[in-house]
């Protein structure tokens, strides 16, 4: 195939970002040639992943797959939250560890709150790949990383950015004049409009833990307790990425307070910026109330299945509200998702199915880059997706290798193998004899206009755990 080597490679158009540290697009520029380093929040592993958290992973996984579509190498990132979390993201409330360990009936032992969580991982583990995201480089788990995240409290103790309290190690947030920059917060506002139970003994209410003490936990200079929140995912990005980092993602409820503190941690510890392009997908609700496992409306793929829908189909509907507007879920949606997707999908696996991938289309590819490079403009590379599967002037061989092309940056499984995708689909490839014998004798009765005796055929073939699809060129069958 030397042919393809000299193949012209179309110019790919700019990566921009939308940076919610300066609230604008900005164009992406690597901070080494040839690599992208990503953290990307994880979840809090008490319970299993809801439909919500999806969106927060599928961020990284179109910026991962559009980074490598541009020759990148990706060292990515996704911590696991298994300790120290509170209900209240200021440090407040409940442990959300020790809640999800009492529900289950476990004695809260240090041992155990190890253990408890290991079904919750592997389960986000296998929703993400369901979902079609990539896995990232590495999973890294809080607890495994307790020495980093004291190394990183002491070197902030000792360049002076931290006071104790009777329940631990605070970071004091006005030692860090450029604290709050995600989402413009407002130190003196929030110091005057500051609850009167938070605890007292802080210096400022946006004060953040570095340690916090408790019976359980680990042994530090500071006594028996827990590492906070924040300084968990600081120091697995250095750990795991380096000091500074390119693109840093999460839920946008994440930004104001969890956020804020990961930079300050960083930076003071540093001084030099912590991460190039902070990125926040808006949340997945439901009656326009976010869907939270509290809330209630807390789904997760199983329940989608459970309803007859494929993890692509609800990915699909996602793709379809841009990553930084809220989307409404609807089971209505969902449906009308399916049906997109189904067509999609029978177009690759039944109409082309027969046909041998050619050349990528230009045209199609350069629009559907410049939308997915745009900020991740995935509703019009979708639209263009469509139009693409619609347009007779492009034969068949390159329709199939531009769709293949376009699936390589969104992952609706339109790029699997035939044999693959039509035994999804239910296609039929050689109809038993008696099969063939039944849906003729349905065609007389039709005609016939017997329609108790073709209903009982329909009934029959429906029995043996097939469609039946009646279209212009006749009936066809389908496996359940
Ligand atoms: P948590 O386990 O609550 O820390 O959440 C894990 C990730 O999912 C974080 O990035 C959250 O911001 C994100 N997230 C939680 N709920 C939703 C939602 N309803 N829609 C979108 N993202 C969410
Ligand atoms: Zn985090």
């Amino acid at each position: 195939m030397l042919f393809g080597l000299f193949q012209k490679r179309p110019t790919l158009p700019p990566i921009y970002l939308h940076n919610t540290a300066t609230g604008r697009k900005e164009e992406f520029k690597s901070l080494q040639s040839g690599v992208v380093t990503m953290y990307s929040c994880g979840p809090t592993v008490y319970d299993h992943i809801h439909i919500g958290n999806l969106r927060a992973y599928l961020l990284p996984d179109l910026l991962t797959r559009l980074f490598l579509h541009y020759g990148f190498k990706v060292n990515s990132t996704v911590n696991l939250t298994d300790f120290g979390h509170l209900t209240d993201d200021a440090d407040a409330g409940e442990d959300k560890m020790m809640k999800g360990m009492r529900r289950e009936g476990y004695e809260i032992t240090l041992e155990n709150m190890l253990a408890f969580p290991v079904p919750y991982i592997e389960s986000f583990k296998s929703d993400n790949l369901d979902f079609g995201n990539l896995p990232p480089s590495q999973y890294a788990r809080a607890s495994d990383y307790i020495a980093e995240q004291i190394k990183l409290i002491e070197t902030l103790e000792q360049k002076g950015y931290t006071y104790r309290i009777s329940d631990g190690v605070y970071f004091e947030v006005s030692k860090f004049p450029a604290y709050g920059v995600l989402g413009n917060i407002d130190l003196e506002k929030i110091r005057a409009g500051a609850r009167v139970e938070t605890n007292p003994e802080k210096h400022h209410p946006a004060d953040f833990a570095l340690w916090k003490n408790g019976d359980l936990g680990w042994d530090s200079r500071w006594g028996k307790g827990f590492p906070g929140w924040h300084i968990e995912c600081a120091a697995m990005a250095f750990a795991t990425l380096g000091k500074q980092i390119d693109v840093h993602t999460g839920g946008e409820d994440l930004m104001y307070t969890h956020h804020n503190g990961e930079i300050a941690q960083a930076e003071c510890a540093t001084g030099k910026k912590y991460v190039g392009y902070w990125m926040h997908n808006a949340f997945v609700t439901m009656n326009d109330q976010k869907v939270a496992k509290s809330a209630g409306n807390g789904f997760r793929l199983q329940h989608l299945s459970d309803q007859g829908f494929a993890p692509a189909d609800y990915r699909f509907w996602l793709l379809q509200s841009h990553y930084r507007t809220t989307a409404n879920f609807t089971w209505e949606a969902l449906e009308g998702a399916r049906a997109g997707l189904l067509r999609l999908r029978r177009m690759v696996y039944e109409e082309l199915s027969e046909v041998v991938p050619g050349k990528i289309d230009q045209k199609y590819q350069e629009r559907v880059l410049r939308a997915v490079a745009d900020d991740l403009d995935t509703p019009t590379a979708i639209a263009t997706l469509f139009e693409l599967a619609k347009d007779q002037k492009i034969t068949p061989a390159n329709k199939l290798a531009t769709i293949q092309f376009v699936d390589s940056l969104l992952a609706l499984g339109l790029g699997k193998g035939a044999a693959e995708g039509r035994a999804e689909l239910g296609v039929v490839e050689v109809l038993p004899t008696e099969l063939v014998k039944l849906l003729q004798d349905r065609e007389v009765a039709r005609q016939t206009r017997d329609f108790v005796r073709a209903d009982e055929i329909r009934d029959e073939i429906t029995a043996r755990g097939y469609l039946i699809e009646d279209g212009s060129d006749g009936a066809k069958l389908r496996r359940k």
